[in-house]
């Protein structure tokens, strides 16, 4: 028969004969409890996801399931909030919302009777339920200190589901604060919102909750806690990255690693420093500069990203023409595995033995662990630079430049392109570096080395090189102030960007340097095709592309033309024997393409690899790899669909897919 029933929406499962304890806070709870305990003690609880923010007040739909809950005992504090214990007795169906004069819900729901469990299938799932209560037991002896005592429990399915039950109440969050302190956890909406984007602003996840361990043996017992009670887990360091790899989705944990930003040694004999990985790049280097040493990778984004997204991204910038991206310069690290045992790769000393495990790690997008110190190799300052910065009137000319210089056998420490869209937004902004506005690209090319006069030879020769391509005007910074000037455009011509448009979206891909011109020249065409503003900044010595391309996401149909641009422009650069990343990794972004540029083989090689750091693949689920093309994942069972997985070979891959799916704004 229906009745009324005041409703108490809850991201909780209420079971007939199980106990609820409630804290009763807010204002609207505070008059059902009142009201409630004036009846027949009795409201019902019907779950709802969390909510995803702030402000959002979920309703769970009609024809819902919820349980009535009997208010067995009622504490109430001074302040005017209660405690109280229910205990679950029948299920209902919600029916309908009524309108009632109460602040709090009230719904039409009808009751009834749990159909009789199948004795064998409880049995079945009694089995699932004991071993997630032993995980929860190891955590627990994790965190007391004590060994885990699992003997105490039932083989009754029903007696059994009593500590089950109690363990469904054990808050992750409490269990966190306990190891790092209660400041340190992230678990309100609002907080977590912080960290639901990185720079990419088409992927979007709000975390399960943020925890920021301080010290080494934080991350350990963290990832052991996690490792106990099988939760997945997402490693960040400044969220700069610019695929999607460090968001985590609501199951998963983010392991916020900036608070370990210690500069824990400097060998000015060995040239080498020992960091915890959320020192920020650009101030390694300051530190090591009084000794006349420099940290050489210099990602444009160095004054806010860490030496831990650097290595798990194998991060290059301007520089790393010359010097190496991140890979050349690791020497050593300490990693915290998934399961929380702590492995060191590679040696200080930097004497290779045995596989190259270092550099395997490098670049593995947080798929193989935290790397939680972190040695590198420090290079000497140059003592003499020159930087020329070159104008042109068409971007091919830019580009055959580039292969001019490398073909000349130049190599310049960095050779970096600016095209016209990108210089206006430039020097429309507080950025400011003097770039001529007419101009349809400009080159800023640096040359450095330890001897003045050699250096002043090579700048002779690249500036003869430039004119000969046909450059309006190269000119050379005068001084320090002025070459910093100059850089300062270049590395902050990302946050100019943000002048034209509410939204950016940065591209990465490779493409070998002689096919420059052709491959802007094309952008360019898919870029007035898609009526969209696409500006490149990059790494040209390295081909390195950067297509940006400006939008508003609250525009679905703009958006679509986005994606659809991007996809082209990753299809263009594949075809001209490039690949689709060439430092800001694949994360999430990137997956879609990744079958176009790998058969199921090597994806499948790539999975192994994985597994053999992360066998559970609880380290940043879900990134890289692309694990429903691997040639493996073919003729398992779809558990969903009850078929044989088929594995999408390169050319059915669908293109483009949706980057701007349901997680997006
Ligand atoms: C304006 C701008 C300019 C940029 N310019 C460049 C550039 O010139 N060159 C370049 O390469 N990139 C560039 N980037 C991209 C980005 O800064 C780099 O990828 C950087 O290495 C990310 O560092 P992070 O600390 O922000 O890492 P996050 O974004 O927090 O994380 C990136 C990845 O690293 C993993 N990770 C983080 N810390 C650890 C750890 N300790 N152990 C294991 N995994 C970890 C995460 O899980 C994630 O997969 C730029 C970004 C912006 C916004």
């Amino acid at each position: 028969m229906a009745r009324e029933l005041p409703i108490f929406p809850l991201p909780v499962v209420l079971f007939p004969g199980a106990t609820q304890p409630l804290h009763i806070f807010e204002p609207r709870y505070r008059e059902l409890l009142a009201d409630c305990l004036a009846a027949d003690q009795r409201f019902g609880i019907t779950y709802v996801a969390p909510p995803d923010g702030p402000g959002i007040d979920p309703m769970p739909p009609p024809g819902a399931v919820g349980c009535i809950a009997l208010i067995t005992a009622t504490e109430a504090l001074p302040d005017g909030r209660s405690d109280i214990i229910t205990v679950g007795e029948r299920r209902f169906t919600l029916l309908e919302w009524v309108t009632r004069e109460t602040t709090y819900r009230v719904a039409r729901v009808e009751e009834f009777d749990d159909e009789p469990a199948d004795p064998a299938e409880v049995t079945n799932l009694a089995g699932g339920v004991r071993q997630d209560y032993q995980r929860l037991a190891r955590a627990i002896g994790t965190l007391t200190d004590r060994a885990a005592d699992d003997a105490a429990l039932d083989d009754d399915p029903e007696h059994l589901s009593l500590p089950a039950d109690r363990a469904g109440v054990v808050n992750l969050t409490a269990a966190l604060a306990g190891l790092v302190g209660e400041r340190h956890v992230r678990a309100a909406p609002a907080e977590r919102l912080a960290y639901a984007m990185d720079g990419l602003p088409t992927h979007r996840r709000l975390p399960r909750l943020a925890v920021l361990p301080g010290t080494r043996d934080e991350v350990v017992a963290v990832v052991r806690l996690l490792a106990d009670l099988g939760v997945p887990f997402v490693p960040r360091g400044a969220g700069t990255g610019l695929s999607g790899g460090a968001l985590a989705d609501h199951d998963a944990v983010l392991l916020v690693l900036t608070r370990l930003n210690r500069i824990l040694k400097i060998d000015v004999a060995n040239r080498s420093a020992v960091v915890e990985p959320g020192v920020v790049n650009a101030r390694l280097s300051a530190a090591t500069a009084p000794h006349g040493l420099h940290y050489a990778p210099d990602p444009s984004s160095q004054t806010a990203c860490t030496l831990g997204g650097n290595v798990a991204e194998n991060a290059g910038g301007p520089h790393c023409l010359k010097y190496g991206v991140t890979t050349s310069h690791i020497l050593a690290l300490e990693v915290v595995r998934a399961d929380g045992r702590v492995v060191t790769l590679g040696s200080a000393g930097g004497e290779p033995w045995g596989p190259d495990l270092v550099s395997l790690f490098v670049g593995s997008e947080g798929n193989f662990g935290v790397a939680t110190r972190i040695t590198v190799r420090l290079v000497p300052l140059p003592r003499a630079v020159r930087t020329l910065l070159a104008d042109f009137t068409s971007l091919r000319a830019a580009g055959e430049a580039v292969s001019a210089i490398i073909g000349a056998g130049l190599v310049p420490a960095a050779l970096e392109m600016m095209d016209r869209s990108c210089i206006q937004a430039v020097e429309d902004s507080v950025y400011a570096a003097g770039y001529p506005r007419d101009a349809a690209a400009v080159l800023l090319v640096e040359l450095d080395g330890r001897n003045e006069s050699a250096v002043d030879e090579e700048a002779r020769q690249v500036a003869a090189l430039l004119t000969g391509q046909g450059a309006r005007q190269v000119r050379q910074a005068a001084d320090a102030k002025e070459r910093e000037r100059l850089w300062q455009g270049r590395k902050k011509a990302f946050g100019a960007m943000g002048r034209l448009s509410r939204d950016l979206v940065v591209q990465d891909a490779v493409v070998p340097r002689s096919s420059l011109p052709v491959v802007l020249e094309t952008i360019a065409a898919i870029a007035a095709r898609y009526d969209l503003v696409v500006s490149n900044v990059f790494h040209a010595g390295d081909g390195n592309l950067h297509p940006n391309i400006s939008f508003d996401a609250r525009d679905a149909a703009m958006a679509a033309r986005v994606e659809h641009a991007s996809a082209e422009i990753m299809a263009t650069c594949i075809a001209a024997g490039g690949t689709i990343t060439g430092e800001h990794g694949v994360g999430l972004d990137k997956l879609r393409y990744m079958p176009l540029v790998f058969d199921g083989d090597a994806l499948g090689a790539m999975h192994a690899v994985r597994r053999v750091f992360d066998p559970e693949e609880r380290v940043n689920p879900g990134k890289v790899i692309p694990v429903h093309a691997c040639r493996e994942w073919s003729g398992t069972r779809n558990v969903e669909l009850g078929t044989r997985n088929i594995a999408v070979g390169s050319s059915a891959f669908p293109l483009p897919r949706s980057a701007f799916g349901p997680e997006a704004r």
